[in-house]
């Protein structure tokens, strides 16, 4: 019997959106489920999340609003393995995305949205509050004949704890030389978690007027905290190529320190262990930035946990799950801190807030003393020591 020519056409309709939000990027699967096997999930739930089901649904033009679409936290490590090069992640982006056409989202993702539409953060703290994070600093405003522009970000301009970061490294700049300067409250959000959750069609928006903001304050070398922020500046902005030089700031303070503008004079023996973040190690290769700039400071010793660099264990916080509920027990972050505690280090040393919150909430829930965890530029403060200013976090003695 013939299928009635209705609803070939809705199958063929549906498998055109699904393809055209996907990229087609499931095409070349040929279904070995090494992704699935690689998963981090696998590692904390009961259940598989089958990751070769979702991409091999998606070849076949089926969409998903299954939960296991929101789980992703866009690690990559599928893709690091994956046999055929699928661009795993386009193609879980683009079901999010069809996801926001039929309304099929979670609890909690709209209202982040209308956070960074009304209030330019993902934290939906009035725009006025944004430059708080430098009381008692002297941070001027961005001007073009500045060296660098620097880009604080949502949550280091909001989030407490991310607010020492943003001002060790502000002090750190100022102990370089570094002439800069802020957006202050102009700043915008960089758009990484409209991204994450898969809206492009606002996210097309915010990139337009982000990329004419910048150009219009003169900015060519944005140095951001957030390696989610160094992500879509270096890869996201199609208008800001040229002159723009967008670096995350292990790549401007191992610079710095070559150039000898940036030196260590005092030892700082503590034994650490570094995390990579995925958006700065897999995404984009910055594994040995800031290892360099670890190693560079005199008395401090710094071993590796068993997964690192391409196989560094994701902390649980990208992907849009900050604002995603995660069951106790299923946290990537408390592998985590169980695999820096193995290695024997004082200080578990990381580059970007969503890892530092998620670290530090493991920390607090399995109660590991004789571990702390710090941002890379918190440690580089520490080991400047009285050189610079601003007082954030003493890593050496364990004082926050
Ligand atoms: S690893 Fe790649 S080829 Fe294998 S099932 Fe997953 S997406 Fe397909
Ligand atoms: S990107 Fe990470 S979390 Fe997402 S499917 Fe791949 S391995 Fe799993």
């Amino acid at each position: 019997m013939s299928q009635p020519v209705d609803s070939v056409l809705l199958e063929d309709k549906t498998w055109e959106r699904v393809a055209e939000a996907t990229g087609g990027a499931a095409a070349p699967c040929f279904q070995c489920g090494v992704c699935t096997a690689i998963c981090p999930w696998g590692l904390v739930k009961d259940e598989t999340v089958s990751i070769r089901k979702m991409v091999r649904k998606a070849q076949l033009g089926l969409p998903s609003w299954s939960d296991e679409v929101w789980l992703c936290t866009t690690c990559q490590w599928c893709e690091a393995r994956c046999p055929r090069g699928v661009d795993i992640t386009r193609v879980i982006l683009g079901l999010r995305r069809l996801a926001w056409q039929e309304r099929e989202i979670p609890h909690g993702l709209p209202s982040l949205l209308w956070d960074v539409y009304f209030d330019g953060n993902t934290w939906g703290r009035p725009p006025s509050q944004r430059s708080l994070w430098t009381r008692g600093l002297e941070i001027k405003e961005f001007s073009p004949a500045d060296d660098v522009l620097f880009y604080v970000g949502c949550t280091p301009a909001y989030d407490r704890r991310s607010q020492k970061v943003a001002r060790a490294l502000a002090s750190v700049l100022e102990t370089a030389g570094v002439k800069f300067g802020t957006l202050g409250d102009r700043e915008p959000c960089c758009g990484d978690a409209v991204r994450s959750v898969g809206h492009e069609e606002y996210l097309a928006e915010l990139i337009d007027a982000n990329a004419r903001l910048f150009e219009e304050a003169g900015v060519a070398t944005l140095v951001a905290i957030s390696p989610h922020c160094y992500d879509m500046f270096a890869n996201r902005y199609p208008n800001l190529s040229g002159s723009f030089r967008p670096l995350h700031y292990t790549q401007y303070l191992l610079e710095l320190i070559e150039e000898g503008r940036l030196k260590f004079e005092n030892e700082l023996p503590l034994k650490v262990t570094y995390h990579d973040a995925c958006y700065l190690g897999r995404r984009n290769s910055l594994y040995e930035e800031p290892r360099r700039i670890l190693q560079a400071i005199p008395g401090l010793e710094l071993v590796e946990m068993e997964r690192s660099r391409e196989d560094g264990l994701c902390c649980g916080g990208g992907g849009g799950r900050m604002w995603l509920e995660t069951a106790a027990g299923e946290r990537f972050g408390d592998l985590r801190v169980k695999e820096a505690l193995e290695t024997g280090a004082e200080v578990l040393v990381t580059s970007c807030p969503h890892c530092i919150s998620c670290l530090e909430d493991s920390l607090s829930v399995l109660g590991a003393s004789g571990l702390r965890v710090r941002d890379l530029v918190e440690v580089v403060h520490s080991a400047l020591g009285a050189q610079s200013q601003a007082a954030t976090s003493d890593v050496a003695s364990g004082r926050s």
